[in-house]
């Protein structure tokens, strides 16, 4: 069948596959969700508009991502009203947000149409540029002296497209003039309703963002965002870069990267965006606000911390957090390619809020974490787990580590060593947060009481599941990249082992040792900003061992969901 002139790339049969067995849903809060029902009717007033912008906001993560998204998925919803093929390659659209993504189980990337390939620089860049072409327009145009327009072509918030024999970066507020418009004006419409202040004022400041080209406009509206901390409703337009696989390519050319570095211009890579739209839920933002209080002397309890600045300041951290209940995710957050975010936390360290001292958000996501599907769970552990462990696994003690990630983001150098270690930064800064949260569960047990002593058992266990991999990751999955490092270096150093039955026993005594080992390094390595370090780092521990296989093969026959369908009821 053809779409708009492409032919698809499945059979209708492969889509009933897929769609059956192979795809997962997390269902949203609906208008029965009583948190919603205590809400002041303005508050679900300006619900409406926000869930209107977030609409908007995913066609322009369409937009960047590929060049033939938008006119496909138009294809596809006219089509699929006459023709359940259509309707099942929608969904399969749909669940990627995309015309193509790897899910986290295959090697090559999933490509819903024949010929219409993931792209290196996505859409950010034109479809043809080769890498090679790309820095050496660069080169070419330094040489001419044209700095503030190379700045512009790497910038993060540029679309850059071909400009004769040059390049030419469009800022996103020209580039989307259109649609941010229309945003805008969904974002005034909910500010007036709103109960809140501050959600007002941020609101304002986010209309005046997305109408103006001005980064600090976007600065003011996100040292607002991050400052909302007792409100009802949670809305965030993030922009994150970890799509964008062409303009890191840079820190692998070193000539000229000393060339760019010599003019002070930054390198950094492109912004999705993505939309979300909830209700902050009060109990669950009580606990999380608990392990906020551990910052300061976690950051004195880090490895090397006379050697670098810390990020949070000892006596003020400028960090909120919420948990919430959600009502739509978009755009980046829709793009469930191999995972689905539970908690993010930003601005990340480019951004001028976070250059100027502002502070940062993080944000729980309720319906994603407490989605799991609890029969594969026990099939899992009677396959790869000694039984006397079973009793510790528990996927609530996932979030209490997931809390421990996202603050561990808070802590260790900043963004200029994180940067410097090129193409690895995002690897190398995931594994960094992941194994602070696990090395210093113990000092949260011990000297801030969060938790019983028993439940650290039951968190290193389920942590420890967590690192069985359904597939060797791709290089552009950090999270899972970060996950193979850790469980190599837990075998290796005893932190675990698997006996002769193949089933998972853990060393509890040592878990908390090991990984503030592992720390030490890691953190030596950022320190180092060694692009070569960073690489043979993760030569030597993210190789695929014969256990990974084995595991990879069981979760095989257990059969994998890795494709999402985010359930929206409103
Ligand atoms: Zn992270």
């Amino acid at each position: 069948m053809k779409i708009s002139g492409y032919e698809l790339n499945f059979s209708e049969q492969e889509l009933d596959d897929i769609l059956a067995n192979k795809m997962r849903n997390i269902e949203l809060i609906g208008a029965d969700f009583s948190g919603y029902q205590q809400l002041p009717d303005g508050d679900k007033e300006t619900l409406k508009h926000l869930l209107n912008a977030a609409i908007i906001i995913n066609d322009v993560a369409l937009e960047q991502d590929n060049p033939l998204n938008r006119k496909l998925k138009d294809g596809l919803i006219r089509t699929a009203m006459e023709s359940s093929y259509a309707k099942k390659a929608l969904e399969l659209f749909n669940s990627l947000n995309g015309v193509a993504g790897f899910n986290g189980i295959d090697k090559e990337p999933i490509q819903i149409f024949k010929d219409v390939e993931l792209l290196q620089g996505k859409n950010f860049y034109p479809k043809d540029l080769s890498v090679k072409e790309f820095h050496d327009i660069l080169q070419q145009m330094l040489t001419n002296g044209k700095i503030d327009e190379v700045k512009n072509i790497l910038s993060a918030r540029t679309m850059v497209r071909r400009n004769e024999d040059e390049l030419i970066g469009i800022d996103y507020t020209v580039y989307f003039a259109k649609e941010f418009f229309k945003i805008a004006t969904e974002l005034e419409k909910a500010s007036q309703t709103c109960s809140n202040d501050i959600f007002k004022s941020y609101l304002m400041w986010q209309v005046q963002a997305l109408l103006h080209t001005d980064e600090k406009l976007d600065m003011m509206a996100d040292k607002f965002w991050a400052e909302m901390q007792d409100t009802n409703l949670e809305f965030t337009i993030s922009r994150e870069n970890y799509e964008d696989e062409m303009t890191g390519t840079i820190f692998d050319n070193l000539k000229l990267l000393s060339a760019l570095q010599q003019h002070n211009i930054e390198v950094v890579s492109k912004d999705t965006l993505g939309c979300r739209v909830g209700i902050v839920n009060k109990t669950g933002t009580e606990f999380i606000l608990e392990s906020q209080k551990t910052l300061p002397y976690l950051a004195t309890w880090m490895p090397f911390n006379d050697k670098y600045e810390q990020s949070i300041n000892k006596n003020d951290v400028k960090q909120t957090m919420v948990d919430a209940d959600l009502m739509t995710l978009t755009g980046d957050y829709a793009m469930c390619r191999g995972g689905i975010t539970t908690a993010q936390n930003l601005p990340n360290n480019d951004k001028l809020s976070i250059k100027t001292g502002g502070g940062r958000r993080n944000v729980y996501h309720r319906q994603v974490r407490m989605s799991s599907d609890k029969r594969r769970e026990k099939e899992l552990l009677n396959a790869l787990v000694e039984p006397k462990l079973h009793q510790y696994f528990d996927t609530n003690a996932i979030h209490t580590w997931v809390i421990g990630h996202e603050n561990g983001h808070s802590l260790g150098p900043l963004s200029e060593y994180q940067n410097a270690m090129g193409i690895y930064k995002h690897i190398i800064e995931e594994h960094k947060a992941d194994i602070i949260s696990v090395a210093s569960m113990q000092v949260l047990c011990e000297k801030f009481n969060l938790f019983e002593k028993d439940y650290l058992k039951t968190i290193y266990t389920s942590w420890c599941i967590s690192l069985f991999l359904k597939a060797k990751p791709v290089f552009s999955a950090p999270h899972r990249m970060a996950e193979l490092i850790q469980f190599n270096y837990m075998l290796e150093n005893k932190g675990m082992y698997f006996d002769e039955n193949k089933k998972l026993n853990i060393n509890f005594d040592k878990i908390s040792s090991v990984m503030y080992d592992l720390l030490k390094e890691t953190i030596n390595l950022q320190l180092s900003k060694s692009v070569e370090k960073a690489k043979s780092f993760v030569d030597r521990w993210a190789y695929w061992s014969e256990n990974s296989a084995y595991i990879a093969d069981v979760q095989q026959k257990l059969g994998n969901k890795p494709y999402i369908k985010i359930v929206t009821k409103f």
